[in-house]
């Protein structure tokens, strides 16, 4: 047994902790959870725990349904929504085959292999998410209409307003399980909040989104209110986007930084950067893997719809934010064409492997667009080289089926999954008799 875990075993037994809970997440990024008894720790540090992994979205085929999840034990964390005594404490887990390899079929895998390939590189890789969600009155069934909690807007600070007391209650949560906060705030929609996590290692900020999304769920329902990541709620309100920061360390030293160069930024970060544009179409079913994530990629309210970047031009794809002279550790890049809902580990995975293709390839990268590129026409932005992002499911599956670096990057097993996933994902959409429809048709034709 290694220090890690005899710590586990030792808090454990100090603070009484009655159930571990064991946190894995299915290909679609939702969070699964089996609670074991402290007995049991010792055997699940050394073997894992075995359940049957057919009943969950893409772990297994049906006839290898055994799986084992191994607890990490430097995730361990105690839950602080679970009261003092008799406590819950979780940790993350790797899945594993019965045969005691690292599955397939599991994304946390999937970005440990992807960050693996960039560490033989030297490179260690950083993300820096900026989530944004909504809060509405809570609701008997989900086609009542959507009541937000207020009716404020960007960076408003509202007397008495309910979510700057949401938001402090969910960073105090969020604090007290070692998940630090750089920034929160009301965003654009009425009701809608952002919060921004400080940057670390991509596993650990993948982790730390599954952590806040179910502190934001708990702290909503504590509150009596509703929290959603659902990347369009409201058609004529902005979506909820998870701007993501991106930089890629040598040691200690900021790969992205070159004093001098324009914005700062070193021959690495170019192309990075170019890799995330050229493959920017094939990863978007990843990154934006509902029918309702094109609703918000396509509807304004600064959602990136073209593929292009800029120095602080956010209606660009990826954006240079603003640099301190001085500060050449800050060097960062911000990718913005991926939402609330995204299963982190997969898109971290794919972003990374963009951008590492771009460094590998020797791509160059196009000049930085100043302008606001949904003011330019078709004929614009065709000369000036500017692609959309597809624009809707159907179109974003069509592209990364043929995409070799998401085949790669996600394995053969993940890839096939989330392939039939979505495309059963879009034939039941299209299937649908919208309410927009009978609007428009029923009476009129
Ligand atoms: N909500 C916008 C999006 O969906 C972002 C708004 C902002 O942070 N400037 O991407
Ligand atoms: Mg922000
Ligand atoms: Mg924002
Ligand atoms: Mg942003």
């Amino acid at each position: 047994m290694d220090r890690q875990q005899e710590f586990v075993l030792r808090t454990v037994e100090e603070r009484d902790i009655r159930f571990i809970r064991l946190w894995f997440t299915d290909v679609l990024g939702v969070l699964k959870s089996v609670a074991v008894a402290p007995a049991e720790l010792e055997q699940a540090f050394s073997e894992g725990i075995g359940f049957d992994g057919s009943a969950i979205e893409g772990l297994t085929r049906v006839y290898e349904a055994d799986m084992i999840a191994k607890p990490d034990p430097t995730t361990f964390q105690v839950l602080p929504w679970r009261g003092d005594r008799h406590g819950t404490a979780r940790m993350f887990c790797d899945i594993l085959t019965p045969d005691g390899e690292p599955s397939l079929a599991d994304p946390r895998n999937a970005l440990k292999r992807a960050l693996a390939k960039a560490s033989d590189k030297g490179f260690t890789f950083y993300t820096h998410p900026e989530v944004e969600f909504y809060l509405f009155e809570q609701m008997a069934s989900a086609t009542d209409p959507l009541v937000p909690v207020d009716n404020g807007g960007y960076f408003d600070h509202l007397a008495r307003g309910s979510t700057h007391d949401f938001r402090r209650a969910a960073i105090t949560m969020l604090e007290s399980m070692g998940i630090s906060v750089e920034y929160s705030h009301h965003e654009a929609g009425p009701g809608q909040n952002e919060i921004d996590l400080r940057y670390a290692d991509a596993l650990t900020t993948a982790d730390n989104l599954m952590t806040f999304r179910t502190v934001v769920k708990e702290v909503a329902l504590e509150q009596g209110v509703f929290a959603t990541f659902m990347p369009k709620p409201m058609p004529h309100h902005p979506g909820s986007g998870m701007h993501t920061h991106l930089s890629l360390f040598e040691g200690d030293r900021n790969a992205f930084h070159e004093p001098g160069a324009q914005f700062e930024l070193s021959k690495t970060a170019r192309q990075f950067i170019a890799g995330l544009l050229v493959h920017a179409a094939e990863v978007t079913a990843v990154t934006n893997q509902y029918v309702n994530s094109y609703k918000r990629l396509w509807g304004g309210q600064e959602a990136p719809s073209y593929v292009c970047w800029g120095h602080n031009n956010r209606s660009a794809l990826v954006r240079v934010p603003m640099y301190k002279p001085g500060k050449g550790n800050s060097s960062r890049i911000e990718y913005r064409g991926i939402d609330s809902a995204a299963n982190p580990y997969l898109a971290f995975a794919v972003m990374l492997a963009a951008g590492l293709k771009g460094i590998e390839e020797g791509y160059e990268l196009p000049d930085a667009t100043e302008d606001d590129v949904w003011e330019l026409t078709d004929a614009e932005r065709r000369a000036l080289g500017i692609t959309p992002l597809p624009q809707d499911l159907d179109a974003a599956i069509a592209i990364m089926e043929r995409s070799e670096l998401v085949a790669e990057t996600l394995g053969e097993h993940v890839f096939r999954y989330v392939l039939a996933n979505k495309r059963a994902e879009w034939d039941a959409y299209r299937a649908q008799v919208t309410p927009y429809e009978l609007n428009r048709f029923l009476q009129f034709l």
